[in-house]
């Protein structure tokens, strides 16, 4: 398997070259050259290997669908990652995925049993194994870089740390987060992970990343690299439980199930369309989005249109609050009929200039909905509100707010056909209490493991928004060791 650029760079490269880039040469996202296709039959093997692993079962699966996209790692190697990843250990559950039923066709797919409780876990804790396992291959270091508001950040790591030849260098506002989510990165002791809350907003945050990988000559000798959501390794291991939660809603093969996700920047339901056009019998992708609205609009209208950073809301499911999708060009380019050109003419210095791309007059903008099965909806906070009391009063399940704008939006687009649908639980309630306390009155279970994390010790250093500052720690860091 070799992959490509979605805005037609010539190069061709392998699975594990690309795993610790970010963009493409051309400033395109890789996508494989095509994808590959299962029939009846491997889908009946995938199956097999999903529910006849026991315990093992998603590790097993997880395996199989890797292998169709990696060949440049041997196989046994693979088969040791998938199993040290995704284990009852650290996803409290031999399933990994458990559905849970709401009602007769209606039910959750619970992908945030990870360390951090939230869905990110499910690719950012294979790309941690992944990650350690080419460094050593090659004898090489990395230095991740990446600014955070909450759920990326942890995840990233709780990934990484202790990993032999990465070091992770997070930076967050200053104060802004919540008490949990600082207590969640902050208590972290490792030696690779450091903590730098940064004097300022998380733009100021963000900026300083820029800065650091603008700057090549710092940027090559201290080996910085990111883990944002574009990463192709993410999104691959994300098309996993696109299988297992099929696996799990329907008795036989063939039969369609549709899926809705919470979506942000993209990457989990792009992972979900992968898996549709690899043969994953799914009828409809239901994008759920919040007030940050960029991806609704565009399903509705055939309008792209970038926010500006006034016009982008924070909302009470803050993972969701974009400006621009980054991985939404993945899709862009499989609709264009995979036109390199085209996609580069509009999201190269078509968007940098316009801020916009309008496809409602082009043939291909009704294939999104006919051919490719997206539909979309949009919720706010008041929905979220209803939904998640609604949810807990009629089937005793508390959610959260990202999975409330899920069901909000999938009770919509429910079809009469009766087609199961599978709403993504991205996150758990705890992380976001203050709207569950909103909404129900009540403070949101806790897992055992949190239980008063708030008092641990904490590791942080505190920095002005300077890149010059934070370029300092990372070097003096890098020599120490
Ligand atoms: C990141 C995140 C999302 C959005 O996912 P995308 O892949 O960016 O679309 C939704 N919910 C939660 C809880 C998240 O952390």
């Amino acid at each position: 398997m070799r992959y490509l650029s979605t805005r037609g760079h010539a190069d061709r490269k392998r699975f594990c070259e690309i795993l610790l880039e970010g963009l493409a040469p051309d400033g395109g996202l890789y996508l494989p050259e095509h994808y590959p296709q299962v029939d009846a039959a491997s889908l009946q093997r995938l199956r097999q290997a999903f529910n006849g692993g026991q315990a093992g079962g998603y590790a097993a699966l997880a395996f199989e669908i890797l292998s169709l996209y990696i060949d440049d790692i041997p196989a046994a190697d693979l088969r040791a990652l998938c199993d040290k990843t995704y284990t009852e250990a650290v996803y409290g559950t031999p399933q990994i995925v458990p559905l849970k039923k709401l009602e007769d066709g209606f039910c959750l797919e619970a992908l945030s049993n990870g360390p951090t409780l939230a869905f990110k876990d499910m690719a950012m804790q294979l790309l941690g194994n992944l990650f350690e396992y080419e460094l050593a291959r090659r004898g090489e270091e990395l230095n991740i870089l990446g600014a955070t508001s909450g759920d990326t950040g942890s995840a990233a790591e709780y990934a990484m740390r202790g990993k032999q030849g990465v070091r992770v260098f997070m930076l967050s506002p200053h104060g802004r987060m919540s008490p949990f989510q600082q207590a969640q990165m902050f208590s972290l002791m490792d030696e690779n992970i450091h903590n730098i809350a940064i004097e300022g907003v998380f733009d100021d945050c963000q900026d300083i990343v820029k800065d650091v990988s603008n700057d090549l000559a710092f940027k090559r000798a201290h080996k910085i690299g990111t883990v944002n959501s574009i990463n192709w390794a993410r999104l691959l291991a994300q098309v996993v439980y696109y299988f297992a939660g099929y696996f799990q809603a329907t008795t036989k093969d063939g039969e369609p199930v549709s899926f809705t996700v919470p979506s942000g920047n993209f990457g989990n339901v792009c992972a979900g369309h992968v898996a549709r056009q690899m043969g994953l019998p799914i009828r409809t992708l239901v994008v759920a989005t919040n007030e940050n609205d960029v991806l609704d609009e565009f399903f509705r209208t055939g309008v792209y249109r970038v926010r500006a950073s006034a016009d982008t809301h924070e909302t009470s499911s803050p993972s969701m609050d974009i400006s621009k999708a980054s991985n939404f060009e993945r899709f862009v380019f499989d609709l264009l009929g995979r036109d390199g050109a085209r996609t580069q003419a509009l999201f190269g210095e078509g968007l940098a200039r316009e801020g916009r791309f309008d496809l409602s007059q082009d043939p291909a903008f009704a294939d999104a909905a006919t051919r490719y099965g997206f539909r979309s909806g949009k919720s706010t906070h008041a929905d979220r509100l209803a939904t998640i009391r609604d949810v807990f009063q009629r089937y005793g399940v508390m959610i959260d707010t990202h999975t409330a704008d899920g069901v909000k939006v999938a009770r919509e687009q429910r079809d009469d056909a009766g087609t199961p649908m599978v709403v993504l639980e991205t996150a758990l309630p705890i992380k976001f209490a203050e709207t569950i306390v909103e909404a129900l009155g009540c403070q949101p279970e806790r897992p055992a493991q949190f239980e008063g994390i708030e008092a641990l010790p904490k590791r942080v250093k505190v920095m002005p928004a300077s890149t010059a500052a934070v370029q300092a720690f990372i070097a003096d860091t890098c020599a120490a060791a």
